[in-house]
């Protein structure tokens, strides 16, 4: 058990003293500890700023501490004193810098100028930002063909950006918008689009107050969403049964000692996330779900029998569903036997979690990751749609589904339109408002952008953000692609690994943070506004001085590119570009639940953008909540490694001192990991089996059969509490394991959680 860093004394708790100390190390980092801890007072709190972190909720009645440990790591990276000016351009090539590592790249700090490369020098060097958009919009213009470019999208873009940006792109003609949520929760929109109508969950931070159980699937809120223990601990203290379900026994998900709570913290105490967990093999929910039915329809067949109370929801299956019959069908010709095998859970644990869901009223389900990186995820995220329909747990208060979005605002980024396959409704709404005919022609998503950049049709990437570089699979491939493109412009805050894969002209254009005041026309501070994993739609405005005087808000790019590029004969550009009310004005003619926005986002904590299926209001085709029917995997990857030498499946993740591709240290202490990266999480059992002792190294050789040799040297085996046959380490270093042509069915989605490898002795 990794041991507290303040107190020394082992800790099963995530948060503590342990927190308190990293937050403190890292606001010292950033070269401005008091500022920022000024700074983090405003952090998620009507009149300050969106944590640039997670997509976690925000109380009604928040405390004026509204942030965790990762939100103070990410304000702190930001809020840096740090700056990479042309001078540090001028002191590095290119090349010199791409033997950088993540972690050192984006620790230089802000970025200051607008940066264009040189191939004759093989340095970035400074430019005008009218020269930079007058020559991006040249290029752009030069393609033969609008498709030929690729629009990427990081889940931190605000509202306004997005919108903006999807306006400017569709005029362009194309519909090329990859985007980061494609990497994660893209298998949870298909999913719940089929069996709900709507592509996000249906419950609000209040019914974690109501709920009776919580099932907390394939998920790490202890570094992920931080603040979500909070809620976790309060449910399992007020009598809630809370069962986690993650392959590791991550901390978080066990105990948490709250920072805030002084006597806690004098004692050294801490309270239970979770009363019960339960640790599948990877890719193995679904089984996991068919077992729990399986024992509901059970219980019913007993209790009809018995003359007992009815365990199904009847009324609501009749009034609003369709295919329970087919669907049962289907689980009761799954045999227990492929239950087991997949799911690597014994009938008793599955029983126990079925025990919890029948015996409570309000049920909530909450997913990320864990679940959604797999081939079969789409159809897992159906049979949880599927348990939770049984007892009618959606659309009722301490009810319903959860999909915990990573990004602050990647829900509400797809809201925006950015999405490859926007659907004729809003691109009819576009054309209203702009009265310009729009692409209907559906575009690239992340997967597509690949296929385009290694087949050698796409031409330009352009990234709002986020790093598509190291967050994509196959990132050797990747990287090579990148080079051949005649064009490639980041839009950033700090400098990163993408940035250094340049095509024939390359620019880096430097952006406001969150944090960071930005002012209209009239010289008056704005706000964006971002959508949180429970719809709410709140407002974001800046409260410290931008990092550099020439830094513009990600609008004012986008609007400064569009400008150069498709004209202002359709939208006034400049204008939009300093009034964010306008551009909300826009999005209101649009989308008719923006109705009024800047009046509803200007009340405290904002607005619940309206989700019919709250209100079981079903807006699938035939008009009720669809039961799916597919039928667990012939084979998950892990069956298929058995009987395979030294054959493991490898999930990818992040360290507790890490943000999607951002690295903010080394550390990654609640799995007792210090001062490092290239680890290997595995089963001591699988090590002795090997020869291999714990600290031993090894490398993995990726299994996919398409000619690609993939291979991670040089990792250290660290011997954990994870099911044998599965192995977990650090993205993106193991990107290069992930073959981008294996992916989720109907999600495209890169199976980042079940990566068949071989482990080689060093
Ligand atoms: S839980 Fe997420 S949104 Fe909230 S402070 Fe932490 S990182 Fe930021």
């Amino acid at each position: 058990m990794a041991k507290d860093e303040v107190t020394g004394r082992a800790s099963a708790a995530a948060g503590g003293w342990g927190a308190l100390k990293s937050v403190g190390r890292h606001l010292m980092g950033s070269g401005a500890p008091v500022a920022g801890a000024k700074t983090m007072l405003r952090a998620n709190q009507p009149d300050g700023f969106d944590c640039p972190g997670c997509a976690w909720g925000d109380p009604e009645h928040g405390s004026s501490f509204e942030f965790c440990e990762n939100g103070v790591k990410a304000v702190a990276w930001e809020a840096t004193r740090d700056r990479v000016t042309p001078d540090f351009f001028a002191a590095h090539t290119v090349a010199e810098l791409r033997g950088w590592s993540d972690f050192d790249l984006e620790n230089q700090g802000r970025l200051t100028h607008p940066m264009r490369y040189d191939p004759a020098t093989d340095r970035y060097e400074p430019v005008a930002w009218e020269t930079a958009f007058a020559e991006i919009g040249a290029a752009l213009k030069a393609l033969p063909d609008p498709d030929q470019a690729e629009f990427y999208t990081s889940g931190r873009a605000s509202n306004e950006a997005a919108f903006l940006y999807q306006a400017f792109v569709r005029l362009y003609g194309t519909n090329n918008f990859p985007d980061c949520s494609n990497m994660c929760h893209e298998a949870s929109g298909v999913a719940l689009t089929g069996a709900i109508g709507i592509g996000k969950g249906t419950v609000l931070l209040e019914d974690f107050e109501l709920a009776d159980a919580i099932f907390v699937v394939g998920q790490n809120p202890g570094t992920n969403h931080p603040r979500m223990l909070a809620d976790l601990r309060k449910a399992t203290a007020r009598g809630a049964q809370v069962v986690a379900v993650n392959p590791l026994k991550e901390k978080g998900l066990k105990r948490f000692a709250d920072p805030q709570d002084k006597v806690e913290m004098m004692h050294g105490g801490s309270k239970p996330t979770s009363t019960d967990f339960l640790s599948p093999r990877l890719g193995g929910d679904m089984a996991l779900f068919r077992g729990m039915a399986k024992l509901v329809f059970a219980a019913e067949d007993r209790a009809r029998a018995e003359g007992r109370a009815p365990v199904l929801d009847h009324a609501f299956l009749e009034a609003h569903t369709e295919g329970l019959e087919a669907w049962r069908a289907e689980v009761e010709a799954t045999g227990w036997e492929q239950i087991e095998a997949q799911s690597g859970l014994a009938r008793a644990e599955i029983a126990r979690a079925a025990d919890v869901y029948i015996a409570a009223d309000r049920v909530i389900l909450t997913w990320a990751m864990g679940i959604t990186q797999h081939r079969h995820s789409v159809a897992t995220i159906r049979e949880m749609a599927n348990l939770m329909f049984l007892r009618g747990n959606i659309g009722r208060p301490g009810a319903g589904l959860c999909p915990v979005r990573g990004h602050s605002n990647v829900q509400g980024d797809r809201t925006m339109g950015i999405n490859e396959k926007p659907s004729a409704a809003f691109l009819d709404a576009m054309e209203g408002a702009l009265g310009v005919p729009m692409p209907r022609r559906h575009g690239h998503n992340v997967l597509g952008a690949i296929g385009a950049m290694l087949g050698g049709s796409a031409r330009a990437f352009i990234g709002l953000g986020g790093n598509f570089a190291r967050a994509t699979p196959d990132s050797a491939l990747i990287a090579e692609a990148l080079t051949r493109l005649d064009l490639t412009v980041n839009i950033a805050t700090k400098l990163n690994h993408g940035h250094l894969l340049t095509g024939r002209q390359s620019y880096i254009l430097p952006c406001l943070g969150r944090t960071e005041i930005d002012r209209n026309a009239a010289g008056n501070r704005q706000m964006v506004s971002v959508e949180d994993s429970m719809g709410m739609v709140h407002g974001s405005g800046g409260i410290n001085l931008p990092a550099a005087p020439e830094l513009k808000s990600e609008v004012a790019i986008i609007a400064g590119i569009a400008a150069a590029t498709v004209g202002s004969e359709v939208l006034d550009w400049a204008a939009l570009a300093q009034d964010n009310d306008a551009i909300r004005d826009l999005i209101a003619r649009v989308l008719p639940d923006f109705g009024d926005f800047n009046t509803v986002l200007r009340q405290p904590r904002g607005f619940r953008l309206r989700n019919r299926a709250a209100e079981r209001i079903w807006q699938t085709p035939s008009g009720r909540a669809v039961f799916g029917t597919a039928p667990l995997p012939e084979a998950t990857e892990w069956q298929s490694a058995q009987g395979r030498d030294a054959c493991f499946v490898l999930q990818t993740f992040r360290s507790h001192d890490q943000y999607n591709t951002t690295i903010y240290g080394m550390d990654d202490r609640y799995r007792g990991v210090f001062r490092e990266r290239r680890v290997i999480f595995a089963n001591p059992a699988d090590i002795a089996a090997l020869g291999l002792a714990p600290g031993a190294r090894v490398a993995l050789h990726g299994l996919h059969e398409d000619g690609v040799a993939r291979v991670a040297e040089d990792l250290r085996l660290v011997a954990y509490d994870i099911p044998q046959g599965c192995i977990a380490g650090y993205y993106p270093e193991l990107n290069v394991l992930v073959p981008h042509g294996l992916f989720g069915e109907g999600s495209d989605t890169p199976v980042s959680k079940s990566v068949l490898v071989r482990m080689v002795p060093a």
